[in-house]
């Protein structure tokens, strides 16, 4: 198979007679105009054979979801405004009172409140399972569970789990499994296809993705995407999408498009200097433990190069640190606004390196024992020069004492 950018940029589009530009146009509408009633009336949005209001899609949207279906290697894609709208139109297609979902504890922290406000709200439950535990996983599904999400690595304190065999409970006991994906990108491993080559067919339900950040990679757009390989699972969640009226602008899309070309070059920079500055943290004894999951020591390594080393052995641009329980959490906060290229920020996958101080505690169900006690501080690595970062770092651990 060809490579993967290459598919990209030589992605299969027909420009407009005439005009044979290689990047493609942007189509901006709310109205379509129909020749006539007839047409008007028979023109079916659900299957994309034609166009019938802005909000069903447009050239420029259809555009992205197949190219996103071949990022990731999925079949069918809705788009939507951000990441978490993404995993809020999982949840409500898919859930009804009464119904039950699973999260992983580590799970991106705005999932759990939505699980904690409209979904109890609406009489479904939600409980957290130890994604380092598969029998954990196994023990909660009850026969009202319909929906587990699957993180690969968990938000933050990025452990990587056993994804094999947490899909496989979910298919052997016949409930969905979404996993966000943002992480991954599509890149660090194949979502469908959790076993390449082996015929097995081991895949995940639903990928849902935080455009947000590698593939905009700018920082400038907020969107997200909900990726399947199942026809009818796909329109469940179509129906719900076009029931809440969720729609993304043509000028954000294009902006997508624009970085997706380069988001494999992109992604390996981020993991190359991450990977870089994770091994100079570990030699700093101002760390109590270092998160990442193609460091040995770290949780879930294991898996991580079960999934992932084997191919491009692709790991993202995040790494944590735990400072040793003898630094204050004043001082820690002294260290990251000591710091000048990694700005104090939320979200990742930009150009611009970012440092979160996380309240770990608060997160979870309770300390993990594979976790050292202490402050959790949390970089996003950008496409500034690896050195440069790694002066920023030790001129900050400096200036915390
Ligand atoms: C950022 C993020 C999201 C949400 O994306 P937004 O576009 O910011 O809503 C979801 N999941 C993960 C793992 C993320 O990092």
């Amino acid at each position: 198979m060809t490579d993967l950018s290459t598919q990209l940029i030589h992605h299969a589009y027909v420009p407009p007679a005439g005009f044979a530009a290689p990047q493609p146009g942007v189509f901006k509408a709310s109205t379509v105009i129909f020749a006539t009633v007839a047409a008007m009336r028979s023109t079916e949005w659900k299957d994309k054979s034609g166009y019938t209001y802005g909000l069903h899609g447009t050239p420029t949207s259809f555009m992205l979801e197949e190219r996103l279906c071949t990022l990731e290697g999925g079949l069918q894609c809705l788009l939507v405004p951000s990441g978490l709208a993404a995993i809020a139109n999982v949840a409500l297609a898919l859930l009804r009172s009464g119904d039950e979902v699973l999260l992983p504890d580590n799970a991106y922290g705005p999932n759990k409140t939505l699980a904690e406000g409209e979904l109890k709200a609406w009489g479904i439950s939600h409980r957290f399972y130890d994604p380092m535990d598969a029998s954990d996983l196994s023990a909660k599904i009850s026969p009202q569970t319909r929906l587990v999400w699957l993180e690969a690595a968990g938000s933050v304190t990025l452990e990587f789990p056993d994804l094999l065999e947490l899909a496989r409970i979910c298919r052997s006991r016949g409930v969905t499994s979404a996993l966000d994906n943002t992480w991954g990108a599509g890149l660090a491993f194949q979502p469908f296809d959790l076993e390449p080559g082996a015929g097995t067919g081991l895949s995940v339900d639903v990928s849902v993705h935080a455009l947000t950040k590698y593939p905009s990679g700018g920082g400038d757009v907020l969107m997200g995407s909900i990726i399947t390989r199942d026809a009818k699972l796909h329109m469940r969640l179509k129906l719900c999408h076009m029931r809440l009226g969720l729609g993304v602008a043509a000028n954000d899309v294009e902006a997508v498009l624009r970085s997706l070309p380069s988001l494999e070059l992109r992604y390996q920079a981020h993991d190359r200097a991450a990977r870089t500055l994770a091994q100079w943290c570990t030699q700093r004894e101002e760390f109590a433990q270092v998160l990442h999951p193609a460091l040995p020591p770290s949780p879930g390594h294991a898996h991580w190069q079960a999934l992932c080393g084997a191919a491009s052995g692709g790991a993202a641009g995040l790494l944590s640190v735990i400072f040793h329980e003898r630094y204050s959490q004043i001082q820690v906060d002294a260290f990251c606004d000591a710091l000048k290229y990694f700005k104090l920020g939320y979200s990742w996958g930009g150009p611009m390196s970012l440092v979160v101080p996380y309240e770990l505690a608060s997160m979870r169900m309770a300390w993990p024992s594979h976790l050292a006690r202490g402050t959790l501080v949390r970089f996003s690595v950008g496409l500034e020069a690896v050195a440069d970062l790694q002066a920023d770092l030790t001129q900050a651990l400096g200036a915390m004492t």
